[in-house]
């Protein structure tokens, strides 16, 4: 392991050297996507320069190293969650597309008067899908609503019941960085026999996720989010689990036999693989795995928190400034009275920075917030003490000027 050393990573992130509007480049919308090492770009055009071919196809030398790399990096993602096998982590586009394979996949378990569960934090990845089944289903979707510090109350034992036969959460809040009570969530689940599918989007560049440890029956996440590649994630599942799945796309790969009116679908992982798959994005994501593997994975925390909280520190001094977000998470989301956080956020990139304005994708978080939108600044490990110090600096700025 390496030591971790802010200087050194950060220069293994060429985009983050250049300037934005003439000035030096500040990159704070970590949560939307992430940056990418150069290992991770190196292994991409690596792969295209020695090994592309097809996978699982031909019988030849390119298809066998392009197979090869394939599979060795399923192995790798699988030691990253520490998943029992390859054979758990099923190669999908993202986040979001594993909650839609994992919520078209019940479908034909779910009866008219069963309960989905979800908490009032979710991106709306985490929603449509599970309103959609429910809609298509019968069955009625419920939220837990969690406050901004997501304590578990002794009421929501309540939302839990024999009806209840899945529970869809994340593990951290995209707009606001609260972390879910996930093993008493899970615990509660086990209890009346409904699945679990954890949201781990918001948590992978950041915290060391252990699936036995986690015991969930699903968990799903983006490369993109954890200095990987655009286009490619995860669902892990536990067997049975997967096994419960009606796939959501068919096709060649998924499958062992075909004749005009039947199918034989392949085993896990490949039923749940249809077609050629995004194999530069697998390649880049194994290695954006190695990357975050081969670091302190504590120190880097504690650099990203300590960053978050340098600038969460100023923010919560302001007179005018509601911050939403708890201590100790890598970002910060607050609101600015009397100020349109589009013209803050235009300001903000003007000089250089970019952050994040708008409702994050949660909708019905913002409604419970009674506000329409956040300005979200989200930490990566190449971020520094400039980046934080620029982004509050050019903020009080930004407010004196608009508040005029
Ligand atoms: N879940 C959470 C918590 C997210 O933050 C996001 C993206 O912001 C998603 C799901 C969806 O991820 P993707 O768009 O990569 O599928």
């Amino acid at each position: 392991m390496m030591p971790f050393d802010p200087i050194s990573i950060r220069q293994q992130f060429p985009i983050l050297a250049q300037q934005a509007h003439d000035y030096p480049l500040v990159y704070l919308d970590n949560a939307a996507t992430t940056q990418k090492p150069d290992s991770v770009l190196n292994a991409i055009i690596n792969y295209y320069q020695t090994s592309n071919a097809n996978v699982h196809r031909g019988s030849h030398f390119l298809s066998d190293k392009a197979t090869n790399l394939f599979e060795q990096a399923r192995q790798t993602l699988a030691e990253f969650i520490q998943a029992p096998d390859n054979s758990h982590i099923i190669w999908c586009k993202g986040a979001t597309e594993a909650i839609n394979q994992v919520a078209y996949g019940l479908e034909s378990s779910l009866k008219p008067d069963d309960e989905i569960l979800i908490s009032s934090l979710e991106h709306h990845a985490n929603l449509v899908p599970w309103q959609q089944l429910a809609k298509r289903t019968g069955a009625k979707l419920r939220s837990i609503p969690f406050t901004s510090d997501a304590k578990w109350e002794a009421e929501y034992a309540s939302y839990f019941n024999e009806k209840t036969k899945i529970l869809a959460c994340t593990q951290i809040s995209n707009a606001i960085g609260v972390h879910l009570p996930l093993d008493t969530l899970i615990q509660e689940a086990k209890a009346v026999g409904a699945l679990t599918l954890i949201d781990g989007a918001q948590a992978v560049a950041h915290y060391p996720v252990n699936m036995a440890q986690l015991d969930c029956d699903f968990y799903v996440f983006s490369g993109h989010k954890m200095y990987g590649p655009t286009g490619i994630g995860v669902l892990y599942g536990k067997t049975a689990a997967l096994e419960q799945l009606t796939p959501l796309q068919t096709g060649g790969e998924m499958v062992l036999k075909v004749s005009l009116l039947e199918t034989e679908f392949n085993q896990l992982p490949y039923r749940l693989e249809a077609g050629t798959p995004h194999i530069e994005g697998v390649i880049g994501l194994a290695s954006a795995c190695e990357f975050l593997m081969q670091q302190d994975r504590q120190a880097m925390l504690d650099w990203e928190i300590s960053l978050a909280n340098r600038v969460r520190r100023i923010l919560m001094n302001e007179a005018d400034i509601k911050v939403y977000s708890p201590a100790n998470t890598t970002l910060v989301s607050f609101s600015v009275n009397n100020i349109n956080l589009t013209d803050l956020n235009a300001f903000l990139d003007s000089k250089g920075i970019g952050i994040r304005s708008g409702s994050h994708c949660a909708h019905p978080l913002m409604a419970q917030l009674g506000v329409s939108g956040t300005l979200r600044a989200s930490f990566a490990c190449y971020n520094n003490e400039r980046d934080a110090d620029h982004f509050v600096a050019t903020l009080l700025d930004a407010i004196d000027l608009l508040a005029d």
